[in-house]
């Protein structure tokens, strides 16, 4: 369904280096999303080509600027029908992937997706301002991530609490990235971040995206994630 050898090479000009068994996984991927997708309401782009630029590769821009070392735990947040996170496990199956979302029907999907990959990783229902206060689940992970989930200072009350001490937090955005950044440098500090890096690139269509590398460098303080509506109703500012 999707040109391999064009994900290869694109992937490679972002360090990914994706082998034949990756390469029939994203295939695969990309049939059962055009599959599912007519049954559930999971992405509006499923054009073969869109599906390779805009899912995976935007997915796979993570490892360009970071490197988990083997078997590094991460969490993806709000992940939908998998991006970045189940993406990132075919590209790297030897992390231990956790992907989260607070809609069931979704992680359904995912659970029959994963089965068909012969992939394995953990699935958690529920919504991120919960588990983040869930002993099980807070400050946990190497690294945590999502896209297209919420701005960034919402984001990051979401993300940061489940990132171990010295772990990373690391935000896919698109055009705004920067001034999502600026709007949420004081609640970024307040949950015991700390921004290492900031990086913009382009999708192969010319799209423009960015990159966000918060390090834990303090324990987010016990109160935050707040409850949704009040997250809503007070940002931290
Ligand atoms: N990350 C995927 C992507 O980039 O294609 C999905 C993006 S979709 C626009 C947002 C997803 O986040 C939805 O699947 C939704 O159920 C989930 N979501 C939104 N707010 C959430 C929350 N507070 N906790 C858990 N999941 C949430």
């Amino acid at each position: 369904m999707i040109n391999k050898n064009h994900l290869k090479s694109s992937a490679l000009q972002f360090n990914v280096m994706l082998d034949d068994t990756a390469l029939e996984r994203f295939d695969r991927y990309a049939e059962l999303l055009v599959f599912w997708n007519k049954r559930i309401n999971l992405t509006t782009i499923t054009e073969p080509r869109e599906i390779e630029e805009k899912h995976f590769l935007d997915s796979l821009a993570f490892l360009k600027y970071t490197s988990p070392t083997k078997n590094s735990s991460l969490i993806d947040i709000g992940t939908g029908a998998g991006f970045p996170g189940l993406a990132l496990l075919i590209a790297r199956p030897d992390l231990k992937i956790t992907l989260l979302d607070s809609t069931k029907k979704k992680l359904n999907v995912i659970e029959n997706i994963l089965n068909e990959l012969h992939l394995s990783a953990n699935l958690i229902h529920m919504r991120a301002e919960e588990a983040g206060q869930n002993p099980e689940f807070r400050e946990k992970y190497d690294y945590s991530t999502a896209r297209a989930v919420a701005n960034l200072r919402d984001l990051s009350e979401y993300c940061l609490p489940f990132v171990k001490l010295h772990g990373e937090f690391i935000a896919l955005k698109g055009s705004s990235g920067k001034d999502e950044l600026n709007e949420g440098k004081a609640a970024i500090t307040l949950l015991g971040g700390k921004t290492q890096g900031f990086y913009t690139f382009k999708l192969p269509d010319g799209s423009e995206r960015s990159i966000i590398k918060i390090k834990k460098i303090k324990n987010t303080p016990k109160k935050y994630p707040r409850p949704s509506a009040k997250i809503a109703r007070t940002p931290l500012i």
